[in-house]
């Protein structure tokens, strides 16, 4: 893909559930609160990463492209 990314997760929202840990263990941490964040913020495009996003139970995952800024993850409507 060659595209960088800019990974958050709104802790508002999160619910703890690790899904996001198991799809991508190398992008995704859960705090001793239980809640998720991205390992790196500003990473490669990664399928592992935006199926973590695509599957989160609560969409608490959101995912751009770093230089525009362009949703990827949700996509804008
Ligand atoms: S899958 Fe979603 S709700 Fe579950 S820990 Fe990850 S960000 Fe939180």
């Amino acid at each position: 893909m060659g595209d960088r990314w800019h990974v958050e997760v709104d802790r508002s929202v999160c619910i703890g559930s690790a899904q996001c840990v198991h799809r991508a263990p190398a992008g995704f941490r859960l705090d001793t609160a239980r809640q998720s964040h991205p390992v790196e913020p500003d990473i490669d495009a990664a399928e592992g990463v935006l199926a973590a996003a695509e599957n989160c139970p609560v969409e608490a995952i959101m995912i751009t492209l770093l230089d525009s800024g362009e949703a990827v993850f949700p996509p804008e409507e």
